[in-house]
Order: structure tokens, then C-alpha cells, then sequence
């Protein structure tokens, strides 16, 4: 074996080692709390991919859209056929074209509701608030009843959170954080969203 074959297979082996006492330091099982923030695009993408993959194994899923953006979606359109899952849109249309505070707080608070029905339920596995950051940013919702709703859920249920500057409380309760990097956006560049790719 060269030198450096017996290098690759010293570094494969001491990783080996490291990855193998951290999943036997990995002892307890519950539900997460998930957080997708930054700037960068991939949020709601890595949301609904989780989704999928819950619904892989036939796990109840509940997703809640706080902003309904372009009401075209295709992972909804796909995914809705299948029974264990459960989507609920903010009814007024929100968008950042048509900000309207006592309508789009009463539509924040009624779909809020379907959240915290879900949040309660312990036959669902993976509840997603995708924007829900927004919704706390505006005073559309307090964030002491979602903080609330989140720590009480089922012990076995995860909870996603998307959505720009995530609030400290969300960030400091969640088991896990990730900030997506803008790094550089076709849109900067003056192309437009593609169907397929970006909803
Ligand atoms: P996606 O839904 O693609 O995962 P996201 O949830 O991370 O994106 P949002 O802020 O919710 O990002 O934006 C939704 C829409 O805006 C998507 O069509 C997305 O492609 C686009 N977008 C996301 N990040 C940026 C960015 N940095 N600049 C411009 N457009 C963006
Ligand atoms: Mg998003």
C-alpha cells in the first residue's frame, strides 16, 4: 500500500471512530424542534423535503402556509393526494403586495388555530409553520402562545419553522438551526422564478 493510501485509510479510520461514539452518545429519542432561517434559498424546499420523507414511512403530516406567496406550489399539488397529509393556507392571499393589518391578522390567527389543533395532536408526527417568522415579525402573532403551543406538543411530534430572522426564543428552544446562506440568487440576476424549481 503507498504512503498515501496508508494515510486515506489511517484518516477513514480515526473518522470511523469519531462518528462511532457519537452515535453511541446519541441515546435519547423525541421529537425536534427544526429551524430553516437566512437569507438564502432552500427553506420551504427543505421543509417539504422532510415532508416527503415523513410521509415515506406513513406518518401523519400538517403543514400550514403563513404566506400563500404564489398560490402554485408543485410539492403541494403532489403531495396532497396522499391521505396522511394535511395542508391549510392562509385564507386572504397574503402577499407582500397586499398588506392589510386587521384582515391579515384575523386570517394569521384562524390558521393559526388549525396549527395549534395540530400541535396538540399526538397522532401527527411533523408539524410545519413555513413563514410563521414573518407572522411574529409583523405582531400578526404573539410569540409567547407559539412558543407555548410548541413546547407542549406531543413528547414524539417535530415541529419545522421557516422563514427570514427567525425570532431568538424560536432559535434558543429548537434542537436544531440551520441558517440558509445567500451566497448569490438567480433573481439578482434578473431571472424569474422557475416553475418546478422555485415553486
Ligand atoms: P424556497 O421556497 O425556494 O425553498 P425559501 O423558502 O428559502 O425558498 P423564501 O424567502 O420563502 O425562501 O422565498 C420564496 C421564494 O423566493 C422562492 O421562489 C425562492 O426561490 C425565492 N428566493 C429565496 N431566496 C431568495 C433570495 N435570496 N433572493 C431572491 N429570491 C429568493
Ligand atoms: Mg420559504
Amino acid at each position: 500500500m503507498s504512503d498515501r493510501q496508508q494515510r486515506h485509510q489511517r484518516a477513514m479510520q480515526k473518522l470511523k471512530t469519531h462518528v462511532d461514539e457519537k452515535v453511541a452518545a446519541a441515546t435519547e429519542q423525541r421529537g425536534l424542534i427544526l429551524v430553516f432561517t437566512g437569507n438564502g434559498k432552500g427553506k420551504t424546499t427543505a421543509a417539504w423535503g422532510t415532508v416527503t420523507r415523513a410521509l415515506g414511512y406513513g406518518y401523519r403530516v400538517g403543514v400550514i402556509q403563513f404566506i400563500k406567496g404564489l398560490w402554485e406550489c408543485g410539492e403541494r399539488e403532489r403531495l396532497i393526494e396522499d391521505p396522511n397529509l394535511e395542508v391549510h393556507v392562509m385564507a386572504t392571499g397574503f402577499t407582500w403586495e397586499t398588506q392589510n393589518r386587521a384582515s391579515d391578522t384575523a386570517a394569521c390567527l384562524e390558521v393559526w388555530r388549525e396549527a395549534e389543533r395540530l400541535l396538540a395532536d399526538p397522532e401527527v408526527y411533523l408539524v410545519v409553520l413555513d413563514e410563521i417568522t414573518y407572522m411574529l415579525k409583523f405582531g400578526y402573532l404573539d410569540i409567547d402562545s407559539v412558543q407555548r403551543a410548541i413546547a407542549e406538543r406531543p413528547p414524539e411530534q417535530s415541529v419545522i419553522v421557516t422563514g427570514r430572522n427567525a425570532h431568538r426564543a424560536l432559535i434558543d428552544m429548537a434542537d436544531t438551526v440551520t441558517e440558509m446562506n445567500d451566497v448569490k440568487h438567480a433573481f439578482d440576476a434578473g431571472i424569474q422564478a422557475r416553475r418546478g424549481i422555485d415553486y
